[in-house]
C-alpha cells in the first residue's frame, strides 16, 4: 500500500509518498508560493532532486503538478496515479468535533469549514483547500484527516479546562486542545519500543522543541497534559511566540503600543519568543553563535527557553506521580545540546542525569540514549517523524 501524505498551508504544500510495507519514503517535496508569482515545486525521488517552475494560482494546480512529478521520468516513482492507494492530510485543529483520525467525507469537511476555522484561522482553511483540491484531482482515492489535536483528546477535564465560566467553555469550546499530537505520540511510542516496554508501563515527558514547541505528559501511552492551549501560542516561549502571558498584560501592552486585538495577537505570535528576547534571531543556531560571542541576550533567551521547559518536566512528573523517561525531539530537541543540558541540570532529584559527552552528539536519524550510567530516569533523543504517523494512521483507518 502506498500513502501520499499532504500538509497544505496557505501558500505551500508539502508531501511524501510512503510505501507502507517498508515504511520507506519513496518521494517527497514541496510546493512554494501557491497563488504568488514565481511558484515552484521542489521534488525528490529516485535519489534525485528536480525543481519544477510553473504558475500555480491555486492548490488544485499544485496537486496536479505534484502528481505529475511523482510520475516524472527523472524523479518519478510511480507509473500511474492508481498506485496511490490513499491520501493522509494533516489537519491542525479539530475543536471538540473529532477526536481521532477521520475518513474524509463531504459532511466532515462541512463541519471543519463551519466550526473549526475560527479555532485555527491560519492552518485549517488552507488545509481544507488542500483536501478539496486532492479530491478534485483524485476523486476515487480514499482520504483521511490526521489531527494535531487527536493525541491530546485523552486529557482529563481538570487538565484541559481554563479557570473561566464553565458555561462559557460549553458554549464556545474555549479550552486547551494541544498541538503537535502526531509528534508526541510517535516519539513516546518509539521511546517505549527502544526501552523494551509497553507504552502502558511508562510515564514519559515528551519535549517537542522546534520553531513551535510543546511539552506533553504521556502516562501509560496516553496524553494527560500538554503545554499548548486553545491555540499554539500557549506554553513555553518559542521561536517568535511569547508562550504563556498574563491576559491583563496583553491588554496593557496593546494599549501602550496602540494595537488592535488582532495586532497584539499577531505581535505575540510573530515578534516575541526567543527572537524578541535576544533581539537577534528565532533560530537556535544563531542564538548558540551569539552565546559563543558572549551576547547576553542570546544567553538569556536560551536560558529562559531551557528553564521554562525544565519547569514543565517537573510539573508533569508531579502530575503523573513519577517519571521514567524524558524525550527530546524536533529541530531544537534533536540539535541543541545546551538546551538539553540546561533542562536536565538540577533534575537529579527526579533521577535524571545525562552523559555530557553523548549529549554533544547528533542523533543522525536514530534514537540516541543520553542517560548517564546508573541514572534511574532515561533521557532519549528520538527524531520525530510526523509524516510517518499520518501515513500509518491513514492506512489503519482506511
Ligand atoms: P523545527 O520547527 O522542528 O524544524 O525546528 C526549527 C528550529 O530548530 C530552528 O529554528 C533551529 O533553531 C533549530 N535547529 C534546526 N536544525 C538545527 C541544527 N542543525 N542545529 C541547531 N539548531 C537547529
Amino acid at each position: 500500500m502506498k500513502v501520499l501524505v499532504v500538509n497544505a498551508g496557505s501558500s505551500s504544500l508539502k508531501y511524501q509518498l510512503i510505501d507502507m510495507e517498508t515504511e520507506a519514503v519513496l518521494a517527497k517535496g514541496g510546493v512554494e508560493r501557491i497563488g504568488l508569482p514565481a511558484s515552484l515545486l521542489k521534488a525528490k525521488g529516485n535519489g534525485k532532486e528536480k525543481v519544477f517552475e510553473k504558475d500555480m494560482p491555486n492548490h488544485k494546480i499544485a496537486i496536479e503538478l505534484v502528481l505529475s512529478a511523482l510520475q516524472d521520468s527523472d524523479v518519478g516513482v510511480i507509473k500511474s496515479m492508481d498506485e496511490i492507494n490513499a491520501v493522509g492530510h494533516r489537519m491542525v485543529a479539530s475543536g471538540e468535533y473529532f477526536n481521532k483520525t477521520t475518513v474524509v467525507t463531504e459532511e466532515v469537511l462541512k463541519i471543519l469549514e463551519e466550526k473549526t476555522y475560527e479555532l485555527a484561522p491560519l492552518h485549517n482553511p488552507p488545509a481544507v483547500t488542500g483536501v478539496r483540491a486532492c479530491m478534485e484531482v483524485m476523486p476515487n482515492t480514499p482520504m483521511a484527516l490526521v489531527f494535531d489535536t487527536s493525541f491530546h483528546a485523552t486529557m482529563p477535564e481538570k487538565a484541559y479546562l481554563y479557570g473561566i465560566n464553565y458555561e462559557d467553555y460549553k458554549a464556545y469550546g474555549v479550552r486547551k486542545y494541544g498541538f503537535h499530537g502526531t509528534s508526541h505520540k510517535f516519539v513516546s511510542q518509539e521511546a517505549a519500543k527502544y526501552l523494551g516496554k509497553k507504552p502502558e508501563e511508562l510515564k514519559i515527558v515528551t519535549c517537542h522543541l522546534g520553531n513551535g514547541s510543546s511539552i506533553s505528559a504521556v502516562d501509560g501511552g496516553k496524553c494527560v497534559d500538554t503545554t499548548m492551549g486553545f491555540t499554539p501560542l500557549a506554553g513555553i516561549l518559542m521561536g517568535t511566540r511569547s508562550g504563556d502571558i498574563d491576559a491583563s498584560a496583553v491588554e496593557f501592552l496593546a494599549k501602550k503600543k496602540g494595537m488592535t486585538h488582532a495586532e497584539i495577537i499577531n505581535y505575540l505570535n510573530k515578534k516575541c519568543g526567543v527572537a524578541g528576547i535576544s533581539g537577534v534571531s528565532s533560530d537556535f543556531r544563531d542564538l548558540e553563535k551569539g552565546m559563543a560571542e558572549n551576547n547576553e541576550r542570546c544567553i538569556l533567551a536560551l536560558d529562559m527557553f531551557s528553564y521554562q521547559t525544565k519547569k514543565f518536566v517537573g510539573a508533569y512528573a508531579a502530575a503523573m506521580g513519577g517519571l521514567d523517561c524524558i524525550v527530546f525531539t524536533a529541530g531544537i530537541g534533536e540539535n541543541t545540546p545546551y538546551v538539553r543540558q540546561e533542562v536536565c541540570n538540577g533534575l537529579e532529584f527526579l533521577g535524571v542525569k545525562i552523559d555530557l559527552e553523548k549529549n554533544k552528539l547528533r542523533p543522525g536519524g536514530s534514537i540516541l540514549d543520553l542517560t548517564a550510567p546508573g541514572a534511574k530516569t532515561k533521557v532519549l533523543i528520538v527524531p520525530t517523524n510526523e509524516e510517518l504517523v499520518i501515513a500509518r494512521e491513514t492506512a489503519e483507518v482506511l
